[in-house]
């Protein structure tokens, strides 16, 4: 048993029953999104962004495992404060049999893109709990996942922004990481824990895309629901 285990120690985010911090009634309860589009969030089958509502170098789809609500968004706002290896690995188990039962169309051996953080959203031990979920998903998928595939720009330009304005803002944000070599045949999921406006996730697709990427679509562990 870690340090982090006696600070924490290991009891279901919802419910309190001891063992694991989400239990495998809790984890039923969260409710699931159906597929949508990502631009106008009507639906679409398997989350693809519809013919009409495409635009130049637009995400191509989206699916969210499911709503932000329930154990899952406490087991995801828990693990941006307190970081703890065993939960960030139950999410991405819980994760992966969703992806097995719900998404097994997902075959192929995508790219698994995690969104780089700023500092902002890095918790206090300097991990990237996003990063971190990726890494498992895609090992336990045989996906390959490529952290630094996308770099965050520099800020410059909106320091005189308010916070709450920057994190609104991400246009610009991203850039290529040109010394990661990778196959462009591979489709592409970019990988994020909460979708809330898909401002970020629709941001980075266009870098991918403008950058030769033909296939990028994007994967969310959860979605507030919202899509302006
Ligand atoms: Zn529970
Ligand atoms: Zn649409």
């Amino acid at each position: 048993m870690g340090l982090l285990d006696l600070l924490y120690p290991r009891q279901c985010l919802g419910c309190k029953s001891p063992g694991c911090y989400i239990c495998k009634y809790c984890i039923t309860e969260v409710s699931k999104t159906g597929f949508l589009c990502s631009v106008c969030g009507r639906a679409s089958r398997e989350g693809k962004t519809h013919y009409k509502c495409k635009t130049p170098h637009a995400i191509d789809s989206h699916i969210a495992i499911w709503n932000y609500d329930g154990v899952i968004r406490k087991a995801i706002i828990a693990v941006k404060y307190k970081f703890a290896s065993a939960l960030i690995e139950e999410i991405a188990n819980y994760a992966v049999n969703e992806i097995n039962k719900r998404f097994s169309y997902l075959t192929n051996p995508y790219l698994l893109v995690p969104i780089p953080t700023t500092r902002l959203r890095y918790n206090w031990r300097g991990f990237n709990q996003s990063e971190e979920m990726a890494k498992l998903i895609a090992k336990k998928l045989n996906w390959k996942c490529v952290p630094d595939l996308l770099i965050k720009k520099s800020t410059k330009a909106q320091t005189g922004l308010k916070l709450k304005e920057r994190v609104k803002n991400p246009r610009g944000a991203f850039r290529l990481n040109k010394k990661v070599v990778v196959s462009q045949d591979f489709p592409v999921l970019i990988f994020d824990d909460v979708w809330t406006t898909g401002s970020t996730m629709k941001e980075a697709a266009k870098v991918l895309k403008r950058n030769g990427f033909g296939n990028v679509s994007g994967l969310t562990i959860a979605q507030t629901g919202r899509y302006h």
